[in-house]
C-alpha cells in the first residue's frame, strides 16, 4: 500500500471473490458458475461487423437489452437498468439508498458488507435464525433500506414469496432491494411485485443462470422513479457502462429461452443428486434453492476439506472464521462433476475415519 492513498482505502477490507486459478484444469465448483457453455444463439450475434465497429462507443442506455429484458418479464423499458454485473446494480442501490442506514442478514453476500464500508453506509446486521433461515419480522419496519438475497446466498435457502412479501410490505417507507442472482434456480420471482411496490429494487444477473459470468451483466427492474435515481447515480460514474459485446450476448442469451430452461432444469435435478449424494454419506446439507448447496460432515472440517479436495483437481469454497466455518459451498456442476465429486468427497471422508 501507498503513503497516498486515502484513509478509507488504508482500512478497506476488500471482497475476496473465489480463485480462478490458471496452473491445472480443475473441476470448478467454487464460484457459482453455470456448468454449461453460453448459448449458441448469443454467440453467434458476436459478428465481425460487431468487433470491427467497437471503434464506436457502447450505447449508454443499452436499449436493444432493455427492451429484450422488458419484453420477457412484461415490464415497461422504463423499469430496467441494464449495469456491469449486478455487483454495479447493489453498489448502485447502495449509493443512492443506503447512506443513512442499511441492514442485511449475518451470513450472505460478503459484497454487501464491502459496499456499505466504501459508500460510508452503516450497516446493521440482522442474525439468521440457528437453522439458517430468515425470520421476516426481524426485517418489519426497520427505519433503513434493506438487502435481502433471495435465494439467501451461501446458505442457498430461500425464504419464499410470502415471506419476502411481508418483509417489502411492511416497510414502505424504505428501500427493499432484492438480490436475485440466484432466483431463476428457485421457484418464484419478485418482479411481477414491482408493479404492486413502489419501494421494490429486483437486482438480478446474466452470470449464474445464463452462463455468462465472464460478459459482467447485470440489470435492476424496479419501478420508474428509482430507476431513474440509479441511472443518475450511473451518470455520474460510467455512462457506457456495459460494452457493447456483452450487451449483444446477454441479448442473445435472454432470448434464447429454450437453451435457458433447458441448462436451469439440469442444473436443478443435479443438485437433488448433489444434496442426496452428500446426505447419504453423514453430511448435513442446507436446502437449496440456488446452484449451490452447503454442507458439512463431522468427518473432516471444512478448510480441511476444500484444501483436500483442491489436491484433488475439485474446488469448492469455504468461509473462514464465521457461522458457516464448518460447511463447504459446493456449485452444481454438470451431472459427470457431481458424479466425480461425490467420489472424492467418498475417498476423503473415509480415508478422515
Ligand atoms: C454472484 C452474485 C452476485 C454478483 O453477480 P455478478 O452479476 O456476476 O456481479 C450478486 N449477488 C449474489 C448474491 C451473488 O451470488
Amino acid at each position: 500500500m501507498s503513503e497516498f492513498a486515502c484513509g478509507k482505502i488504508n482500512d478497506i477490507v476488500p471482497y475476496v471473490p473465489g480463485e480462478q486459478p490458471r496452473d491445472r484444469c480443475y473441476i470448478k465448483l467454487n464460484t457459482n458458475e453455470n456448468p454449461y457453455y453460453s448459448s449458441e444463439r448469443a454467440r453467434a450475434y458476436i459478428t465481425e461487423r460487431v468487433l470491427k465497429d467497437l471503434r464506436l462507443y457502447s450505447d449508454p442506455g443499452c436499449g436493444p437489452l432493455v427492451r429484450a429484458i422488458a419484453q420477457y418479464y412484461g415490464v415497461e423499458e422504463q423499469n430496467v437498468l441494464v449495469t456491469n454485473g449486478s455487483d454495479e446494480a447493489l453498489a448502485f442501490c447502495f449509493q443512492a439508498y443506503a447512506k443513512d442506514g442499511v441492514c442485511f442478514a449475518d451470513v450472505t453476500y460478503g459484497f454487501y458488507d464491502v459496499f456499505a464500508h466504501m459508500y460510508d453506509c452503516p450497516a446493521e446486521h440482522i442474525a439468521l435464525r440457528d437453522d439458517f433461515t430468515i425470520d421476516p419480522a426481524d426485517y418489519f419496519a426497520k427505519g433503513k433500506t434493506i438487502v435481502v438475497a433471495e435465494p439467501n446466498a451461501q446458505t442457498g435457502i430461500a425464504m419464499g414469496a410470502d415471506a419476502l412479501r411481508s418483509i417489502i410490505a411492511n416497510n414502505p417507507r424504505n428501500i427493499v432491494v432484492v438480490d436475485q442472482a440466484y432466483a431463476d434456480f428457485s421457484v418464484h420471482n419478485a418482479i411481477p411485485l414491482i408493479k404492486e411496490f413502489k419501494n421494490l429494487v429486483v437486482v438480478n444477473t446474466f452470470s449464474k443462470s445464463r452462463s455468462l459470468a465472464g460478459a459482467r451483466v447485470g440489470y435492476v427492474i424496479a419501478d420508474a422513479a428509482l430507476i431513474a435515481d440509479l441511472n443518475k447515480v450511473k451518470y455520474s460514474f460510467h455512462p457506457y457502462n456495459v460494452n457493447t459485446v456483452s450487451m449483444l450476448l446477454a441479448k442473445g442469451a435472454i432470448e434464447d429461452d429454450d437453451y435457458f430452461k433447458s441448462t436451469v432444469a439440469k442444473i436443478k435435478a443435479a443438485r437433488e443428486k448433489l444434496a442426496r449424494g452428500l446426505k447419504g454419506m453423514g453430511f448435513d446439507v442446507l436446502p437449496s434453492s440456488a446452484n449451490f448447496v452447503l454442507a458439512r460432515t463431522s468427518a473432516v472440517d471444512g478448510g480441511k476439506l476444500c484444501g483436500r479436495l483442491k489436491s484433488q483437481g475439485i474446488l469448492v469454497r469455504h468461509f473462514p472464521g464465521g457461522r458457516i466455518d464448518d460447511y463447504v459451498r459446493i456449485t452444481v456442476g454438470t451431472d459427470e462433476e457431481v458424479c466425480k465429486l461425490l467420489e472424492t468427497v467418498k475417498k476423503i471422508t473415509e480415508s478422515a475415519e
